[in-house]
């Protein structure tokens, strides 16, 4: 399965709130097995977020979109999701009655707009917060407040799932271009995906589906750098 994440918010477009909602989604979207083809920050501004669900909804399995979810005024990704799948904006009654049957709130103490989603959308309820999230076709609509977002991934992460993916990594005391040759022959005879990472040392990882050529690759390569002492 492949799948684009959409984060929106304008203050992770400039460094004010750092995106921890794509690291988190990014990691557990792995575990599951699914790959993470895109990570997109979008601003709060509905034809930039309708613009690129709207390119994601066609050329990946799923889409989820965290931020911006709120009834307040700079809270437009509902909108943007509608005008991606050409729907308008409708108040939904499911949301509405379950925030009166848990939260206690009646339609007089919600803010105005509350409850709101894409015509055609399932909502899925906010059991850490107010404002709902969706369901539109393949697109995951989410909350920007991190314990809110986690909290409704959990009620959709049976949705996600893929082939596991086998992960070693062999870390070298030597610089990067030093290991370039060995990096040749090791990607050359094991069908692996190699990354190398350089920082204080260089940790070098493989991984694919077959466990077996993973570790084969990942012990061929350990034999033959000079190793990081502890
Ligand atoms: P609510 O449903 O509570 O109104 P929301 O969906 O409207 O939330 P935002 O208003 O976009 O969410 O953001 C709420 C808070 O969550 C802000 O403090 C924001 O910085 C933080 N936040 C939003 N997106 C992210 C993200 N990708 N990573 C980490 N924090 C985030
Ligand atoms: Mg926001």
């Amino acid at each position: 399965m492949r799948v684009a994440v959409v984060t929106v918010g304008d203050e992770l477009l400039v460094g004010e709130t750092v995106n921890t909602n794509a690291a988190w989604l990014g990691e557990q979207l792995r575990d599951r097995g699914v790959t993470v083809e895109r990570t997109t920050v979008v601003p709060d501004r509905t034809a930039d977020i309708a613009r690129v669900v709207n390119e994601y909804h066609a050329d990946y399995d799923a889409v989820i979109v965290t931020g911006g979810l709120g009834p307040t005024h700079d809270d437009v990704t509902i909108e943007g999701v509608a005008a991606a799948f050409g729907q308008p904006v409708v108040e939904s009654e499911e949301a509405l009655a379950w925030l009166a049957e848990h939260g206690g709130y009646s339609r007089a103490d919600l803010a105005e707009g509350t409850g709101e989603v894409p015509a055609g959308s399932s909502p899925v309820p906010n059991h850490e917060g107010v404002a709902p999230g969706c369901v539109i076709e393949n697109c995951y609509v989410l909350p920007g407040v991190p314990t809110e977002m986690k909290r409704m991934f959990a009620e959709v992460a049976d949705e996600f799932s893929g082939e596991q993916r086998h992960v070693v990594t062999v870390d070298a005391a030597e610089p990067e271009s030093a290991l370039l040759d060995r990096m040749d022959s090791v990607r050359q005879l094991f069908p692996v995906k190699i990354g190398s990472y350089p920082g204080e040392y260089v940790t070098v990882r493989f991984a694919g589906t077959d466990p077996e050529a993973v570790e084969e690759a990942a012990a061929w390569l350990r034999e033959r750098v000079d190793p990081v002492e502890e």
